[in-house]
């Protein structure tokens, strides 16, 4: 039985003696956070206890920071990016170059690109990368709508800016396998990506290196 949507595996098992109950508030805001990328649970408590002593001028407009958040950004239905606005402030943007679509895995890249200030184009955030591992197949990422975008007649040029990952050479692969029919040339990054590497951790003048260097996939 789930007694707690948050954390049914420990609600089964019997508290250790002096251990917090598991509808606690802060050990749920513990729980939550120590989700969330970089923080483990000892980051989480550290960060729960910085704003329980200061609720005021932390917790509160972090609460309110985060509903507004959750209710105002929607995904992009052009490209998928993370924004207030659909079409996004990049779909809309008159000075884009609309022909060049830049392929990335998720937003964080696609924010890593503009931090760069690299790409004058338009993206695609594809969702994610093939991985026969995870069970990540084409109908789960967003191939299809890139496919009818190029198959649209605007797109002159696909970048992939995909991780120097096994999953992404293969994403890469499968992409270029889907977009040949449609005679718009395929480029990728070239120099600068490291193996194994992801994008949004790349400083900004490796980025923008190796989206210059980029080259038939
Ligand atoms: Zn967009």
């Amino acid at each position: 039985m789930k007694r707690m949507p948050f954390d049914a595996s420990s609600a089964r098992v019997a508290p250790a003696p002096g251990s917090v109950p598991p509808n606690d508030p802060v050990e749920q805001l513990v729980h939550l956070l120590s989700r969330l990328p970089g923080l483990g649970r000892r980051s989480a408590r550290r960060a729960v206890l910085k704003m329980l002593q200061d609720p005021q001028r932390l917790m509160i407009p972090l609460a309110r920071s985060l509903e507004a958040a959750a209710e105002a950004v929607r995904p992009c239905r052009v490209c998928g990016n993370l924004d207030t606005r659909d079409p996004c402030s990049v779909c809309r943007d008159p000075r884009r170059e609309r022909g060049l679509v830049c392929v990335v895995e998720g937003v964080s890249d696609l924010w890593a690109l503009e931090r760069a200030g690299a790409h004058r184009g338009l993206y695609h955030v594809l969702g994610g990368t093939l991985s026969a591992l995870a069970g990540v197949g084409p109908e789960d990422l967003s191939i299809q709508p890139l496919v009818e975008r190029v198959a649209g007649g605007e797109v002159e040029e696909v970048i992939l800016a995909l991780p120097a990952t096994v999953e992404g050479a293969t994403t890469g692969h499968y992409l270029v396998d889907r977009l040949r029919p449609l005679s718009v040339p395929v480029t990728r990054l070239a120099q600068g990506v490291p193996m194994g590497g992801a994008l949004d951790v790349l400083d900004d003048g490796t980025l923008a290196a190796a989206l210059r260097a980029r080259r038939p996939a």
